[in-house]
C-alpha cells in the first residue's frame, strides 16, 4: 500500500512541483524496498508446505508497533527475515554495530540491523505471550536481496556472520537452520492458528501521503492516462476516449483513473471531485461511470456521494 501511493503520486505530480525530487527520491527509495521483499519472496516460495511464509507484518506487542519483512513459522522455530536491497559494497561493521555503504566514492552508515532483528525478536517474543503462543525459539537472518552487493564483514562474529543470508541462499539456510532444531513447538494446527491470527493482528499503516507532504487535488495532473503514449491526453467521447495527442481509443482508460483516486484519497467521491479529477465535463458520463465503479451511493441528488468499490 505506501508503495501503491508513492507510485501514484509520482505518476500525478507533474515535474516542475516543488516537492517533485522528493517525492521521486521517496519512489525509488520504496521501489528498492519492494523489489528486494518480491525477490526475497520468489526464493521463499521453494520451502514446502510445513513452513508458512508471511509478509510484511505490522503488528502491536503491547506497548508499540513494529514491523516484519518476512516471518517464516515452522513447528520448531520461528525466523525473522529482514531483508535489505542495497546498490554498492556493503560492510557490517560487527565490532561497533553499524551498516556501512560504499557507492561511488561515498560512505554512508546505516543502522545496524543486527539489532534491529534483535528488537524485533524481543517484540515478537512478546506478541506471543500476549496470544498465549508460547516460548518457541526465534532466530532471524539478514536477507541481501540485490545478487551484486558486494558483502564485507568486520570483527569476528561467526554468529551474526551465519546469519547473513543472499536471497538465493534462503532456502538451503532456512533447512540447515531446522536440521538444529529438533524439539516440536507447535502441532500443524497450532501454525495455522499462529499464521491467522498474526494476519488478524496485522495492522498496516494508513499514512496518507498527501496528508505527509501537505498535498491537494489541486497539486495533481489532472486527467486520463493515454496506454499509447503516457500523457494525461484522453478525451471522453460518447462511448469511448480517444486521445488527442496519439489518437489510441480505449473503453476502460477512466479505471486507472479512479484507482488513482482511491489509492491517493480514498473510496470516497462525489461527481464533481471526479469530474475535475478525470477531465470529464458531462455529469451524465461522470455519474454513469461512477455508478458503474461503485459499491454504494450515499445521499441524494446535490451532495450525493458514491463510495468506489476496491479497484486495486
Ligand atoms: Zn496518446
Amino acid at each position: 500500500m505506501p508503495h501503491l501511493q508513492v507510485s501514484t503520486l509520482f505518476r500525478r505530480l507533474p515535474r516542475e512541483h516543488p516537492l517533485f525530487s522528493e517525492i521521486e527520491s521517496e519512489f525509488l527509495k520504496q521501489s528498492a524496498g519492494h523489489y528486494g521483499e518480491n525477490t526475497v519472496y520468489h526464493f521463499l516460495h521453494y520451502l514446502p508446505s510445513d513452513y508458512l511464509i508471511l509478509k510484511d507484518l505490522h503488528l502491536f506487542d503491547g506497548h508499540n508497533h513494529f514491523q516484519i519483512d518476512f516471518l517464516v513459522i515452522s513447528k520448531n522455530f520461528l525466523l525473522i527475515i529482514e531483508v535489505k536491497n542495497f546498490k554498492g559494497e556493503l560492510i557490517f561493521d560487527f565490532d561497533n554495530s553499524q551498516l556501512l555503504r560504499r557507492l561511488a566514492e561515498t560512505l554512508e552508515v546505516f543502522p545496524d540491523p543486527f539489532l534491529q532483528v534483535e528488537h524485533q525478536k524481543i517484540q515478537l517474543a512478546q506478541w506471543l505471550a500476549l496470544y498465549d503462543f508460547g516460548n518457541i525459539p526465534i532466530y532471524s537472518f539478514i536477507a541481501i536481496a540485490n545478487p551484486n552487493t558486494k558483502i564485507e564483514t568486520l570483527g569476528n562474529q561467526p554468529c551474526k556472520k551465519e546469519r547473513l543470508v543472499r536471497a538465493k541462499g534462503l532456502v538451503s539456510a532456512v533447512y540447515n537452520l531446522s536440521a538444529r532444531f529438533s524439539k516440536k513447538f507447535y502441532s500443524t494446527n497450532e501454525m495455522t492458528q499462529l499464521s491467522e491470527r498474526l494476519m488478524a493482528e496485522n495492522t498496516p499503516y494508513h499514512v496518507s501521503l498527501l496528508k505527509k507532504y501537505n498535498l491537494s487535488i489541486k497539486d495533481l495532473t489532472p486527467g486520463v492516462l493515454c496506454k499509447g503514449c503516457s500523457c494525461f491526453t484522453m478525451e471522453r467521447r460518447r462511448d469511448h476516449w480517444c486521445c488527442k495527442a496519439c489518437g489510441v481509443k480505449s473503453k476502460k482508460a477512466h479505471l486507472e483513473a479512479l484507482r488513482d483516486y482511491q489509492i491517493l484519497f480514498g473510496s470516497v467521491v462525489t461527481s464533481a471531485e471526479i469530474k475535475s479529477f478525470t477531465g470529464i465535463h458531462s455529469d451524465y458520463h461522470a455519474k454513469t461511470i461512477l455508478i458503474e465503479n461503485s459499491a454504494k451511493i450515499i445521499g441524494k441528488t446535490k451532495d450525493r456521494k458514491y463510495v468506489l468499490k476496491p479497484l486495486f
